[in-house]
């Protein structure tokens, strides 16, 4: 799953009011920064599979420290500690933590069966919405257009600029998202993880950004 990953982060807003937008974003994403990193380390390994899922040509054989259960939930569990040590912010702590989680469930309901459950385990779960292109784009479509609706319902722009640095982020992803969904498939791994942090690093600057121009509609205490 991409775009729905951007999708939990967004309308979590909602339930975060205070919680910058960097932070909201990348909680549903940590999975996928640990993973192209342990990717290039050698530690994980995935190939460029044409025709593995419909969707999705990756072969994803080997990722229990990025996306076993078990690790899924201790690492939900220290990045919303992370997060509370320099954040008097216990609401958006949860959040946080509930949004790493998020990750997991997405990528059950999209892969291939290629989830383990923990370091070790021989055990693969995935229910494998990929192997439908109309299915995923349904879903993942509508969640995204769905949770924009929501922070745009959560936050007001302060100024013209955060009117349009959302707007940037908004085309940015759609156009990631189609050019890696419908471009050629990538050439190698390596280069499947590359971009994936480089996309990832651009939508954090890009919401840095957007922190600064729009504030919660509504102040929550937590
Ligand atoms: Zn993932």
């Amino acid at each position: 799953m991409f775009i729905g990953h951007f999708a939990v982060g967004f309308a979590s807003q909602r339930a975060a009011p205070r919680t910058p937008l960097v932070w909201l974003l990348l909680a549903p994403l940590w999975l996928d920064v640990v993973w192209p990193i342990l990717v290039l380390a050698g530690i994980e390994r995935a190939s460029v599979s044409p025709g593995f899922t419909a969707f999705v040509p990756l072969d994803l054989a080997h990722m229990p420290w990025s996306h076993s259960l078990t690790m899924a939930v201790l690492w939900s569990i220290a990045f919303a500690g992370a997060y509370r040590l320099g954040h008097a912010d216990a609401r958006g702590a949860v959040v946080l933590g509930l949004g790493v989680f998020s990750h997991w469930v997405l990528d059950w309901i999209t892969h291939a069966p290629d989830l383990g459950i923990a370091p070790g385990l021989a055990a693969r779960t995935g229910l494998g919405l990929w192997n439908s292109i109309p299915a995923t784009l349904a879903v993942e479509g509508t969640a995204f257009a769905a949770s924009i609706a929501v922070y745009v319902g959560a936050t007001r722009p302060r100024d013209p600029a955060g009117r349009r640095g959302l707007v940037g982020v908004v085309a940015f992803l759609l156009v990631a998202y189609v050019v890696s969904s419908f471009g050629p498939p990538p050439p190698d791994i390596r280069a499947v993880a590359l971009a994936l942090l480089a996309a990832t690093a651009i939508v954090l600057a890009l919401a840095v950004w957007i922190d600064r121009h729009r504030e919660p509609r509504r102040t929550v205490q937590g």
